[in-house]
């Protein structure tokens, strides 16, 4: 029924014709992305969830541009999963997003912006966790090298951030 290790994924990087700006407190989740999968995902709360991302947005994997509040933060490399999760049935959508970065802490707390720039792949479900952890190892590889784009570097400089 779901995708196993040896099913190939299809990846893309399709541009946003609208980019999606999001702003808010990374809040808690269900705590399995650095536990069960290696890969934290800080999440938006769920009023932004239903509130500011546009409804008719596709659930699936996206790339796009992070930046924490901080004075020493950047705009860094994400990758952004927004659905449901198959693999764990959850009831409520949810925005999670991966920054390409090494955090020595968590950032509970701290004011996020976020801009969804593109389109890597549908929600998927897989038929176990190792397939699953693989399909997010490779999305992560694929949004790093993505990014380079001139096309999806040129949206990193936004006065947004
Ligand atoms: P939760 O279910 O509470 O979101 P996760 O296991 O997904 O828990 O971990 C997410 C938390 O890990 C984030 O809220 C953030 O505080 C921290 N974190 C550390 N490094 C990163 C990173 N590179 N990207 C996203 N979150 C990170
Ligand atoms: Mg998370």
């Amino acid at each position: 029924k779901g995708i196993s290790s040896s099913n190939k994924v299809e990846r893309k990087s399709d541009i946003l014709e609208t980019p999606i700006v999001l702003e808010g407190e990374v809040v808690k989740g269900f705590g399995r992305g650095s536990k069960e999968i290696g890969c934290p995902t800080a999440n938006f709360s769920q009023d932004i969830v239903e509130n500011k991302l546009p409804a008719t947005l596709d659930a699936g994997i996206y790339l796009g541009w992070a930046k924490l509040d901080g004075e020493s933060d950047r705009v860094e490399k994400a990758v952004v999963s927004i659905g449901w999760n198959p693999f764990y049935k959850n009831t409520k959508k949810s925005v999670e997003t991966h920054i390409l970065k090494m955090y020595d802490t968590d950032f509970y707390g701290r004011w996020m912006k976020l801009k969804i720039c593109g389109y890597i792949r549908p929600e998927l479900n897989f038929d176990g966790l190792d397939a699953l952890i693989t399909a997010i190892q490779e999305d992560v590889e694929h949004a790093k090298q993505q990014l380079d784009q001139s096309k999806f570097l040129e949206m990193k400089e936004d006065e947004c951030f």
